[in-house]
């Protein structure tokens, strides 16, 4: 079942110096317990399209056209206080930097108890469910009378995990969550996202910048660039039928153990969206690009079941 529908978002910033078009006629669905991964470089729209799908793109961002549909209500037409009540409860966030989240000068009992209260949990529950989403992410009952600075990163994020979870979203996105940490740590708080989903039937959108990331752990895969969907297939069809240059950039851009071969970095630089290069967005970085590719702009079309790649030649480079 589809718990997510995203359909033609446009969502642009209103800067001194120019208009960015920072998400560009993006849709998509998301289905109960699946972990779709948008992935792309920096400023390929990424973070806008979270913070979209929660309807809180930072000034001076405004969303100009689109439905966002949470199990059929279009969030984008909710009043704000409706809003406030659906954020935490029905769809949260997860940020690279769990500061993001935490207040330092308060114990993690008091915030994330005060959370709930906002929500409509009685207080006399507070501590019973802090204690037990703690526990949910491997936190043991002492952290709950911590300060932020008195845990390690891991931690950190394991306390933003749980208030995320603790209201039993349908969707959670997760914007770069293991970006801050160390190898060892990403591994456990990835373990830990997985663990949820299957345990709380949660669906999860992954935002990150890691392509190798996305293909171990994401149930389907939307490569983004300059605001525009460049593919968008399952995990397996997009690993094993990647149709869209840009995707096999950020492949062959991958770091390989075991391998004799160096990784390729991509040339070039991502677009100013404030003046996007006209005809395909990823024309002056493509290898393979035509005059055509130069004047006229892609359409996103379907090349086999359920795999869409915004490329003229899609099937007949690569
Ligand atoms: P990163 O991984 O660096 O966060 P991203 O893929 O998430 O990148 P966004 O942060 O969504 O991309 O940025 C998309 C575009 O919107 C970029 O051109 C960026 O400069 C612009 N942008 C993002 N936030 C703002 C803002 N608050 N004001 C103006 N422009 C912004
Ligand atoms: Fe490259 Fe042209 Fe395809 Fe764009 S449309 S990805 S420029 S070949």
């Amino acid at each position: 079942m589809e718990v997510l529908i995203v359909n033609d978002l446009w969502v642009k910033y209103y800067t001194m110096s120019g208009v960015v078009e920072a998400v560009s006629g993006v849709s998509f669905r998301l289905r109960e317990k699946e972990m779709l991964a948008i992935v792309g470089e920096s400023g390929s729209g990424k973070s806008t399209l979270g913070f979209s799908i929660l309807n809180m793109v930072p000034k001076p961002g405004k969303i100009v056209n689109g439905q966002i549909l949470l199990e059929g209500t279009d969030i984008l037409k909710l009043h704000p206080h409706e809003i406030r009540k659906i954020r935490g409860s029905k769809i949260s966030m997860i940020f690279q930097d769990p500061f993001t989240t935490l207040d330092p000068l308060r114990k993690i009992v008091d915030q994330f108890g005060e959370f709930l209260v906002e929500h409509g949990v009685e207080k006399s529950k507070v501590n019973t469910i802090v204690r037990e989403y703690l526990e949910a992410v491997g936190l043991p009952e002492r952290i709950m009378y911590s300060y932020p600075h008195q845990l390690s990163g891991g931690q950190k994020q394991r306390v933003s995990i749980a208030m995320a979870i603790a209201l039993n979203p349908r969707v959670v996105v997760a914007d770069e969550p293991t970006t801050a940490l160390d190898v060892v740590v990403q591994k456990q708080i990835m373990d830990l996202i997985d663990a949820i989903k299957e345990k709380y039937g949660t669906s999860i959108i992954l935002i990150t910048h890691d392509l190798a990331l996305a293909l171990e752990r994401a149930n389907s895969v939307m490569v983004m660039y300059g605001g525009y969907i460049m593919e968008y297939a399952d995990k397996t069809e997009l690993y094993d039928n990647m149709k869209h240059p840009y995707t096999k950039a950020l492949f062959e851009a991958l770091p390989r153990v075991m391998c004799k071969t160096l990784p390729k970095s991509l040339p070039g630089n991502p677009p100013d969206l404030r003046r996007p290069p006209p005809g395909c967005i990823f024309h002056p970085r493509c290898e393979f690009a035509t005059e055509k590719c130069r004047i006229e702009k892609p359409r996103l079309r379907e090349v086999s079941k359920n795999h869409l790649v915004a490329c003229h030649y899609a099937g007949e480079i690569l």
